[in-house]
């Protein structure tokens, strides 16, 4: 895979075939690994968040999702695949039973978890989901589920409680879960669980986000509205030279 700089920040050209043949090389290694998918609303809060900031650029493997894509065409970075979060997290679905992987589920709420995972069992059956918990918890239960995680010794962790939540509390606890693949995926447990729909693949092309809002407008109007228009002009700034920051290749 090839690495590229995009407003700062790293960001991975590969295909999900590729993603998916670097994850098995990361369980094989039995050594943590975190994947970071990167969009427009993440690299708006990076300004004021510098832990964010930090985690991303730190990030073994960090995906483009759709407006990553677009902006890095501006800068005339040709990245390989536009990958979000929920559609590598079904490609690994797809693949986990052929490889046998173990799977652990953390985030969302307690049903909605609880509803998911009903589902994927019935959808693939060989799945091994090894552990599941939802994402509404204080610091004073970390313990007994970095210890449940531990115990159930999963070669996955997919964790679902928005950003930059589940992106610190992976951070804050990265080493000590010890699992070779770590990945916050945002509301995916929500889409698997039949509670917002996914986003039909003729809309990802720069439309996701309005997808989203006609779905939950109440909530994510400001994110949108704020971000959207702040991150085409921080494209355009790098485009036009205005700040610096440009094609790298590390
Ligand atoms: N969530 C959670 N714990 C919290 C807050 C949120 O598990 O303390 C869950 C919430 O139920 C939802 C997901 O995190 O399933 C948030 O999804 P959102 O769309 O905000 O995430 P994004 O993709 O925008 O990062």
């Amino acid at each position: 895979m090839k690495r590229y700089e995009f407003l700062g920040y790293p960001v991975d050209s590969l295909t999900t075939d590729e993603a998916l043949m670097t994850i098995d090389r990361y369980i094989e290694e039995h050594k943590p690994h975190r994947i970071t998918p990167i969009n427009a609303s993440k690299l708006c809060r990076v300004d004021s968040d510098s832990r964010l900031a930090n985690i991303i650029k730190k990030s073994d493997m960090v995906i483009p999702e759709y407006a990553v894509i677009w902006g890095a065409n501006q800068l005339k970075i040709k990245l390989a695949e536009h990958i979000g979060g929920i559609m590598l997290m079904r490609s690994i679905l797809e693949k986990a039973p052929f490889k046998n992987y173990k799977i652990y589920f953390l985030g969302a709420k307690e049903e909605v978890v609880t509803e998911m995972v009903k589902r994927l069992k019935r959808e693939h059956r060989d799945l091994n989901i090894t552990g599941y918990h939802h994402g509404y918890f204080t610091s004073e239960n970390d313990r007994e589920i970095i210890e449940d995680i531990r115990s159930k010794c999963p070669d996955i962790l997919l964790v679902a409680m928005g950003t930059p939540k589940q992106e610190v509390w992976i951070d804050d606890h990265f080493e000590e879960l010890n699992v070779p693949v770590v990945m916050g995926v945002g509301g995916s447990f929500d889409v698997f669980a039949g509670l917002t729909k996914e986003t039909p693949d003729y809309l990802r092309c720069g439309f996701e986000w309005l997808y989203r809002l006609a779905q939950d407008p109440k909530r994510l109007w400001k994110r949108y509205i704020t971000t959207n228009p702040k991150f085409v002009w921080k494209v355009l700034k790098a485009k036009w030279g205005l700040n610096g920051s440009g094609k790298v290749a590390l």
